[in-house]
């Protein structure tokens, strides 16, 4: 009965894991050309492979990723012939927790990191081998550019040298099997060929495709009799069983030309489709890629559309608690080293939590600690792991935050919408305010030791650092740039962040990040605080600031469920459960490790069980000993008293 009942918070607490539906990805696998990727599949995928990756390590609930991610889906697609001999693109998301350690060894400072790695990648070289790219390039230019300077290249891969032979048959040594080549002759800064060898990468078994220019060889150029002013120009060179046939130009001959070859297209779209069509009539092995690919469901849009639990008059505990341990657990452990103004602004934050967070007691204690543990270091840096190891140390019997990212008035309609980012201004707000809260409680409120600057400069450093969406983070610094200007009197705090956030609301009002469930207002809107408007669009300040004091107030803060709260307790068997998950190879093991956690619980508790029989057994004994001998001392007496 008791094995059941354990199994049964196990697979709970198991389940407790997960973030809201599963794991939420920004992409589709195979439809979006993307392969996914996550902490049990990436070395085997990346490293030692024969094709280069190009990975994003993002976050779903990062709003430039979820912008980012159409850019990232038309790349895919624009370079699918690429991916399955030379090339993948693929993406990670980082705010999935199973890859928290994966990402904290990348060093992924912010949301979205584009790196890239070679054929044969090492892991154990610099960066692990790759190089990050910026998301700002010419994505596809900066691709070729990577490929162009890989030196040793696998062998099914096209050959990227310009071709330097003046002889033609020298095309086919490294493929004697092929029947024909072209030859790209262009510019030199063209990119063209370099894009054709790729677009046509699969067939590189039946067709050589080399580039060349003036520059690198224009003996072969004058024998070919090229008009420079015509480039780029393709030549055909057909091999027959080692001598060449013929060459002729594409532009030479209409047989080349498709006849439905719109003349508005693109120079590397007309190419494209004279290649295509020189295969289809003379190679006839072009695999229709399009007719294997099994289209998934479109999962993100078949996601029945949640109803939002959002209760606006209160601030949801679940939120705050789930928003401190993505904080603490991911975000923060996903930096390689914390030293410098990064590790004190750690510092700081986590005192300002431990100050003013207004949770419950085990959680403040939690936060105690951390602080205790961090002020108490005896080096000045520290890594994400160690980071991630105090996380863990400072859970204790009466002391711990669980380890849950479930959230309640935060949750999106979707698993990309809302969520951390939302909590986390709602986290803002809620120490801004327990600031004022905790100044009123004095006897002496507001004198000289109060600092208006003291809950919002550390919330500064904090999205400075350790808020990895890059362009939120940016954004903020800059919104915020005025704050010594602006913060004066005990209030301006509350104020300057209400302010601050509704400008970003403004911004993103209509931004396709945002929840259509939950568009972005000027808040708070005239239902939620009537009184907080002079007139129709105007806020009255005054009447602003006492609302967010109550709204935000320790007083307005939705408990946690019971069964919330009894989750959250089991924080014992969950960080168990969880550690096991990440560091085990197999889901068998996971399950074994976590049976045997139980299997030992029930162990101790049926060794206390025997215990306390055993004791209870003893006094028994006791019992009836003494019961026993009275007795017989008062038939004694008796006997006595009768004589
Ligand atoms: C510091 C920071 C900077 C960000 N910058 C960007 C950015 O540059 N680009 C980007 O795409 N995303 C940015 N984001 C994310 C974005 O602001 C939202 O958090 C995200 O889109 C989720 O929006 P939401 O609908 O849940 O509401 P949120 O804007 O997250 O608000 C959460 C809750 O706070 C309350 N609230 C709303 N406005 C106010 C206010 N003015 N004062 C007090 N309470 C309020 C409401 O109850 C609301 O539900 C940023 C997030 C943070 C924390």
């Amino acid at each position: 009965m008791l094995k059941f009942f354990l199994l049964f918070i196990l697979i709970n607490s198991l389940n407790g894991l997960n973030l809201p539906n599963g794991s939420p990805s920004l992409y589709i696998p195979v439809k979006d050309n993307i392969e996914l990727l996550d902490t049990n599949n990436f070395k085997q995928s990346v490293f030692g492979s024969e094709r280069a990756w190009f990975v994003e390590f993002y976050s779903h609930w990062c709003g430039a990723c979820q912008r980012y991610a159409a850019h990232w889906k038309e790349i895919a697609l624009k370079t699918k012939p690429w991916h399955s001999k030379v090339i993948q693109v693929a993406a990670i998301n980082c705010a999935d927790p199973i890859n928290d350690d994966l990402c904290r060894d990348f060093n992924i400072e912010y949301y979205p990191t584009l790196r890239i790695f070679p054929p044969f990648a090492q892991y154990d070289k610099p960066e692990h081998d790759s190089k990050i790219i910026n998301q700002k390039d010419d994505l596809e230019v900066e691709m070729i550019k990577y490929l162009e300077k890989i030196e040793t290249l696998p062998k099914k891969w096209p050959i990227f040298k310009e071709f330097t032979s003046k002889r033609l048959d020298v095309l086919f040594v490294s493929n004697k099997n092929a029947k024909y080549a072209l030859l790209m002759i262009e510019k030199k800064d063209s990119i063209l060929g370099m894009q054709m060898m790729l677009d046509f990468a699969e067939h590189a078994d039946n067709l050589i495709i080399r580039r060349t220019t003036e520059e690198s060889n224009p003996l072969l150029i004058q024998k070919l009799n090229v008009n420079l002013r015509k480039l780029p120009i393709i030549f055909l060179i057909e091999n027959s069983k080692g001598s060449l046939k013929k060459y002729e130009s594409f532009s030479d001959s209409k047989k080349f030309i498709p006849n439905d070859l719109d003349s508005k297209l693109d120079e590397r779209e007309k190419f494209k489709r004279m290649i295509e069509k020189f295969i289809n009539d003379n190679i006839s092995v072009l695999n229709n890629m399009e007719n294997k690919i099994q289209i998934i469901d479109d999962k993100v849009d078949d996601i029945a559309d949640e109803k939002s639990q959002e209760n606006s008059n209160k601030i949801s505990m679940l939120d705050l608690e789930a928003s401190l341990n993505v904080m603490l657990r991911s975000e923060i452990s996903h930096s390689n080293l914390l030293n410098g103004e990064k590790l004190a602004s750690l510092k700081i934050w986590i005192k300002t939590l431990a100050k003013y967070f207004p949770g419950r007691k085990e959680v403040k204690e939690y936060l105690k600690n951390l602080d205790t543990k961090l002020n108490s270091l005896q080096t000045d840096e520290i890594t994400g792991t160690q980071w991630k190891q105090m996380t863990n140390d400072a859970q204790t019997s009466d002391s711990f935050l669980a380890d849950k990212s479930e959230w309640m008035n935060c949750k999106g309609s979707k698993p990309n919408f809302r969520g951390f980012p939302c909590s986390l201004w709602t986290l803002f707000h809620t120490l801004t305010v327990s600031q004022i809260e905790h100044e009123n409680s004095k006897t002496k409120p507001f004198d000289d030791s109060f600092s208006v600057k003291e809950v919002f400069e550390p919330i500064r450093l904090f999205v400075k650092y350790f808020f990895r969406c890059q362009e939120c983070s940016t954004n903020f610094q800059n919104e915020t740039h005025d704050y010594l200007e602006n913060l004066k009197q005990p209030h301006d705090a509350v104020l300057y962040l209400w302010k601050v956030h509704n400008r970003v609301n403004k911004r993103l009002a209509s931004d396709l990040t945002t929840d259509p469930a939950h568009p972005k207002i000027q808040f708070p809107s005239k239902e939620l605080c009537p009184n907080c408007y002079n007139g129709t669009e105007e806020f009255n300040e005054e009447e602003t600031l006492k609302f967010l004091l109550s709204h935000y107030s320790s007083q307005n803060i939705q408990e946690l469920k019971e069964d919330k709260l009894e989750d959250a307790d089991s924080i014992g068997l969950d960080v168990n459960e969880k550690e096991f998950k990440i560091e085990g190879d197999g889901l068998n093991e996971d399950v074994d490790e976590s049976l045997r956690v139980v299997e030992n619980k029930e162990f101790e508790q049926s060794d206390s069980s025997s215990m306390l029989f055993w004791i209870f057994v003893f006094f028994v004994l006791i019992g009836s000993y003494l019961i026993y001998s009275n007795l017989k001392k008062g038939k004694y007496k008796l006997k006595k008293h009768i004589v």
